[in-house]
């Protein structure tokens, strides 16, 4: 089995407590940055290990921490994302829930690298067991004095809040979960200026993604050759697969970077359940685009899977079998981001209404020729002309779904039923 870095301890009893993760070796990169390292060389370690961020956009995370400018007269903040939503991913979760201590010493150290005194940890709504776990390790560390003043007596201070969102996808955004935090609807900011200089309050702020902070104690500790020498040259260390769908064993599995989707699917996953045909594979959580089986020996790290033509994203890998109805995949993705558009721009507001009305309705037996060039039409007018991500992220269920399977659409309107099913799936 490839060596795990996050996952290591992940299923020990007590884990979650700050005695067990001492016991594993937990806050030990901590006391080492304070004593030896100056702010930025925790940052250069971190640029030179290559991590980039997991929470969907692949960014490098240190070189986003030296953006943040060191004149700045202005307090700065970290914000650490655990607003995980994108369908198909959950392996935040579980490192939050099991390992909080592993997250909140990556956290620590990162604020000492940008030199932030407060942090917020923002956790989507729904997380309620989640957010107990993260109030009671954050108590923890302020009692070992982890968190706090003057931590370990190096004179630097830092405490970490817990924020609540309200269960909208569009939070997970960075600049939509400031506004939560500030108070407001969570609707996104226009960027520039980006959160590095204008973020939290208007200070320069880091956001970075629960995965992404757990990995840092194991490159301090460790160091960053032993982390870049893991995965690929561009895509470094491991990465969590959560594995979702039609496979037979379904779950997070922790793996080198640059893992096929082969092996995934079918080494790790245990194949197809019942043995059925594969009939495609959403490799980055539900704003990426469909892969069919010809591109099952795909690497996953960033590069390789937008050469293949979809994104690594949060990766978020949902396996569809050969009774899966596409027309269905795409309506219900759709709705999904229908529901979660923030309405603040029109193409995003009404091109996800209008999608969602068109895909009701071959799904109904009703569709029209000519519906699908309707579809294709709104992917284009969505596409690149949104305030945030989220525009963009509703495109693909349908663009790539009539990219390879539009035979199943024109089915439905035509036949006024599904092609997989034999019957309307819809109703
Ligand atoms: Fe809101 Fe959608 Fe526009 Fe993002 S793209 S700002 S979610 S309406």
């Amino acid at each position: 089995m490839p060596e795990k870095i996050l996952f290591k301890y992940i299923d020990e009893p007590g884990q979650d407590t700050i005695k067990v993760y001492m016991k594993n070796g937990g806050y030990t990169a901590l006391p080492k940055v304070l004593k030896e390292y100056t702010p930025d060389q925790v940052t250069d370690i971190v640029k030179e290990s290559g991590l980039r961020g997991r929470g969907g956009a692949g960014f490098p995370a240190g070189v986003k921490w030296s953006f943040v400018p060191k004149d700045s007269p202005k307090p700065k903040y970290l914000l650490i994302n655990a607003d995980e939503s994108e369908p198909g991913t959950f392996k935040d979760r579980q490192l939050l829930e099991r390992d909080p201590h592993q997250l909140i010493e990556g956290s620590i150290i990162a604020a000492y690298a940008v030199q932030a005194h407060t942090g917020f940890i923002y956790i989507r709504g729904e997380f309620g067991y989640g957010a107990k776990q993260l109030l009671r390790a954050l108590s923890e560390a302020e009692e070992k004095n982890f968190l706090g003043k003057n931590i370990l007596g190096s004179g630097y201070d830092l405490t970490i809040h817990l924020h609540r969102g309200g269960g909208a996808y569009i939070c997970g955004e960075e600049t939509a979960l400031m506004e939560s935090i500030e108070g407001r609807r969570g609707l996104s900011r226009v960027r520039p200026p980006y959160p590095a200089i204008v973020g939290l309050y208007g200070c320069p702020t880091v956001i970075n993604n629960v995965e992404t902070l757990s990995n840092v104690p194991h490159i301090i500790n460790k160091g960053a050759e032993w982390f870049a020498s893991m995965g690929t040259r561009k895509s470094t260390g491991t990465k969590i697969f959560s594995l979702s769908g039609q496979v037979k064993r379904p779950g997070n599995y922790e793996l080198p970077m640059g893992i096929s989707l082969r092996e995934l699917i079918y080494e790790y996953g245990g194949g197809i359940f019942e043995d059925r045909e594969l009939k495609a594979v959403i490799p980055g959580g539900s704003s990426t685009p469909i892969l069919t089986p010809d591109k099952l020996d795909v690497k996953l790290d960033f590069e390789s899977v937008v050469e293949a033509g979809s994104m690594l994203g949060s990766a978020g890998v949902i396996v569809m079998d050969e009774t899966t109805c596409m027309v269905n995949v795409a309506w219900r993705l759709t709705r999904f981001y229908q529901h979660e558009s923030c309405g603040k721009c029109t193409p995003c507001r009404e091109g996800t209404y209008w999608m969602l009305k068109i895909l009701e309705r071959i799904e109904n037996g009703k569709g029209e020729s000519g519906d699908v060039e309707l579809l294709l039409d709104i992917c284009n007018y969505i596409e690149g002309y949104t305030v945030c991500p989220l525009g963009d992220a509703a495109v693909p269920a349908v663009r790539s779904t009539i990219e390879h399977f539009q035979e199943e659409y024109d089915y439905h309107i035509r036949n006024k039923t599904c092609m997989v099913k034999g019957k309307p799936v819809f109703k």
